[in-house]
């Protein structure tokens, strides 16, 4: 049983980045407006996500790490409604059985932290005292200590450190509003201020030129009952921005989310390129928030949520497409 769930957990949390995006879900989730990302040998020896949410109550504690148990779904409908994110409750489940975790947390109504340790799904011992602020501090050790053939595949730490980053790089922001720090060692650790502020993040992490650059978007289609919102920066001649990308000092930057959920989503990239190499344009840099009624979704198809399906996605697609083709039109005429 323990191998069956050790390779679902590892399925789940594939690499490195697939747990930093769950713990750093669940931070947002308590509320957070601090996150603080730490790692060692790319998350491998230590991956930890402290943040100042709401906390873990201390009679929760020997619940999180087990499979299926959450504190965001009301009642069955939520799992079609998605109200909350997450995939009900197997992150905390499926790291604590691939690493070993440890959780401290506090709430602001408690008396002190509590801390506890968690393997294969379960509290080892009972929760204790412990010092620390308000707030959630989860540290993941030796990250696939028990599927050695993945953590001796994960040669390429530069890799991985990469992936986190870039992970990172999507929150900070998709929310301006939430200070987020990465520390990893690396040349590219960063931390946000949280003041709301988009174009000083972007500026920070991305370059002033796309920065200055930025663009608002804002679609509502009350029809299909979705609103997209979001930026991009403007659009540049292709042969300008190909001879950039040789000098290999920009790349571009496409970011999705989904009712608040960071995914992989490239049909909703589709009719901004398609706008754009009519006129021989490239974007580099576009950020894309579409909240849509939850009936209309489904992002738990698949336990990453990577792969997002849409009801409807013709009619969404062709908004979208038609509404960045006014968009453009009224930058370049
Ligand atoms: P889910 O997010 O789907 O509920 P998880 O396995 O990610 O499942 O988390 C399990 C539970 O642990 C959550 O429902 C929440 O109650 C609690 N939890 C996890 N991380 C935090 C956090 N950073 N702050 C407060 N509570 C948390
Ligand atoms: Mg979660």
């Amino acid at each position: 049983q323990d191998v069956v769930n050790r390779m679902a957990a590892g399925e789940v949390l594939a690499r490195p980045y697939n747990a930093i995006k769950e713990l750093v879900e669940n931070s947002l989730d308590a509320g957070a407006t601090e996150i603080q990302v730490h790692m060692q040998n790319a998350g491998l020896k230590l991956l930890q996500v402290s943040d100042n949410g709401k906390g873990i109550e201390r009679d929760d504690f020997d619940l999180v790490c087990e499979r299926f148990a959450t504190s965001k779904l009301q009642k069955f409908e939520d799992l079609m409604h998605m109200q909350t994110y997450g995939f009900r409750g197997e992150a905390l489940a499926s790291l604590s059985h691939v690493a070993k975790v440890n959780i401290v947390s506090k709430r602001e109504d408690g008396k002190c932290a509590y801390q506890a340790d968690y393997l294969d799904g379960k509290m080892l011992a009972t929760t204790k005292p412990a010092a620390g602020k308000n707030g959630t501090c989860i540290t993941a050790t030796d990250l696939f200590y028990n599927l050695p053939v993945r953590r001796n595949k994960m040669v390429t730490h530069g890799e991985e450190a990469k992936m986190v980053y870039d992970t990172l790089l999507r929150f900070a922001i998709h929310r301006p509003d939430v200070s987020f720090a990465l520390r990893q060692a690396q040349s590219n650790d960063f931390r946000t201020k949280g003041d709301g502020n988009l174009r000083d993040v972007v500026s920070n992490l991305l370059g002033r030129e796309i920065a200055d650059n930025l663009i608002p978007l804002a679609l509502d289609s009350t029809r299909l009952k979705f609103e997209f919102s979001g930026n991009f920066s403007k659009p540049i001649a292709a042969a300008t921005a190909k001879a950039a990308l040789n000098r290999k000092t920009t790349r571009s930057f496409f970011s999705v989310f989904i009712n608040g959920r960071s995914v992989r989503c490239e049909i909703l990239k589709h009719p901004l390129d398609e706008v754009l190499q009519n006129r021989s344009l490239i974007c580099q840099f576009c950020s894309v928030h579409l909240k849509i009624d939850e009936t209309r979704i489904d992002v738990n198809v698949h336990p990453t949520k990577s792969s997002v399906i849409f009801l409807e996605k013709e009619a969404i697609i062709d908004e979208i497409r038609a509404y960045f083709e006014k968009v453009v039109n009224e930058i370049f005429g």
